[in-house]
């Protein structure tokens, strides 16, 4: 280090000086003295690293203060804050599924804030049971005698496989041995499960005879998963769930079917494709059926247990429940959510996620009309911003080839594919976050997801063109 670096440190201002100055009323009224100080103590630290690798010049204790301002901000900046998804994917798991109904919302801030009965009976002062809040309402919508909640859908299935299968056989189709994506492969959780996977059928085609020369004394349930995301095209057999039901019931072995999104009603009135709704597989025969809370439904991430009394009060005794049980925020959105599923024709109004779903081409269309103007002025003239259609996916594995038509704005440059890269690492670091996708070389900003245009507008104001150009 030479002598002038060395003379530079010392002008370098002490933290106590720091904390006095104007500038740092700011960060101690926000943060606190010591988070402030430690924040101080930080920059003084990098600012004497710059000065001994020839930084010219000393920064005041004003200048360090706004600088531990800034890092304090960053710092405090959630990366749970809420952002805008335009990605075209309605339920993108990666970006928390569904949104919550504002019934759910309130319903479960309430359950925050006050002491409620979750496991106690109001009627008799006694011990109530947790799920009881949502038994009843699982059932009248789907016809099943009896419903129980776990964590998510992952959980429903691994807890009915043990409970039905442990150390016996789980009889699956070689069509429907399902990878989710993480983790979740269906021949891995049924190991943890400790039911032995019996393969039957092959991967294009399984027959009922597969099923039946598959049972025997070792058999502890037939599975049938639906095959989320992917289909099989072609020369393709698959023995559908009223047919199994036949073949289980004749041999006296649960079937357990694990509907993946599992819907509540029939999606065609929305103009979505038909999927067959969990009271259509109840309706089936299944004898247990496993589904999503924040897939299709709606609600907060849950999994739904509905089907034989017998099979649910067995599985509500295995210990395995205590652990993947849900606690009472979420049981009190599951209930608000469920209870808006009574009034179907006011569903789209009343739950954002299948709002979105239902939103047509041109509404969005002409919001990206509108929006268009903005956008330019926002990204500046190293890009154009066009309006363009764009194809909509649900997302979280339901109906994974169907898209839904729908429109947006295609953002492109002359500067080429690291220019879109920056402007999409721009577009993540705003206050509210844009995530868009890069196809056919432009970033495409899907406005199906897009709820409220001006909190849009306000935050794309916000880009620094200029670091774009
Ligand atoms: C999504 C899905 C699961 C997992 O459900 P989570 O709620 O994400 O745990 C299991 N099975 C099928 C068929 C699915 O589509």
């Amino acid at each position: 280090m030479d002598r002038l670096a060395s003379l530079r440190l010392r002008d370098l201002p002490s933290v106590d000086l720091v904390l006095k100055s104007p500038a740092a009323t700011a960060p101690l009224a926000r943060f606190g003295h010591k988070a402030a100080a430690d924040a101080i103590r930080i920059e003084l630290n990098d600012a004497r690293c710059a000065l001994r690798a020839g930084a010219p010049a000393v920064p005041g204790a004003d200048e360090i203060a706004v600088r531990a301002l800034r890092r304090l901000d960053a710092a405090d900046r959630s990366a749970m804050r809420p952002l805008f998804n335009l990605t075209g994917t309605v339920l993108h798991t990666n970006l928390g599924r569904a949104l919550l109904a504002e019934a759910a919302i309130e319903a479960a801030t309430a359950a925050m804030r006050d002491a409620v009965a979750l496991e106690f009976d109001l009627a008799t002062g006694k011990r109530g049971e947790r799920d009881d809040h949502v038994r009843a309402l699982l059932c009248e919508l789907t016809g099943a005698e009896d419903a129980t909640v776990v964590n998510n859908n992952a959980a429903a299935v691994l807890i009915a496989l043990n409970t039905l299968a442990n150390g016996r056989e789980a009889v699956v189709s070689r069509g429907e041995l399902i990878e989710i994506g993480g983790a979740f492969r269906m021949p891995d959780i049924m190991a943890r499960a400790g039911a032995r996977l019996v393969e039957v059928g092959t991967t294009n085609r399984t027959h009922s005879k597969d099923y039946r020369a598959a049972l025997g004394p070792e058999t502890g349930l037939i599975l049938k998963v639906h095959t989320s995301n992917y289909r099989i095209q072609g020369f393709t057999a698959e023995v559908h769930a009223a047919e199994l039901s036949g073949i289980a019931q004749a041999a006296s072995i649960p079937l357990v079917h694990d509907l993946g999104s599992g819907t509540l009603i029939d999606l065609s009135r929305y103009g979505l494709e038909k999927e067959p709704t969990v009271g259509d597989a109840i309706a089936d025969g299944a004898d247990l059926v496993t589904f999503s809370g924040d897939k299709l439904l709606g609600g907060p991430q849950a999994g739904f247990i509905v089907g034989k009394r017998n099979l649910i009060t067995a599985i509500n005794r295995n210990p395995m429940k205590r652990a993947l049980r849900v606690d009472k925020l979420r049981l009190a959105a599951i209930e608000a959510t469920l209870k808006l599923y009574r009034d179907p024709d006011r569903l789209t109004e009343r739950l954002p996620t299948l709002r979105l779903l239902a939103r047509t081409e041109a509404e969005i269309a002409a919001q990206a009309g509108r929006l268009q103007p903005a956008m330019q002025a926002a990204v500046g003239a190293a890009f154009t911003v066009e309006a363009c259609t764009c194809d909509s996916q649900i997302g979280s594995g339901a109906l994974p080839l169907d898209t839904i038509p729908s429109a947006g704005l295609a953002i492109r440059s002359s500067g080429g594919g690291s220019a879109l890269e920056r402007l999409a690492t721009e577009l993540r670091g705003l206050s509210m976050p844009v995530i868009g996708r890069i196809e056919d070389n432009a970033l495409k900003l899907d406005l199906r997801c897009l709820r409220d245009e001006a909190a849009f507008l306000s935050t794309i104001a916000g880009l620094n063109c200029d670091a774009l150009a």
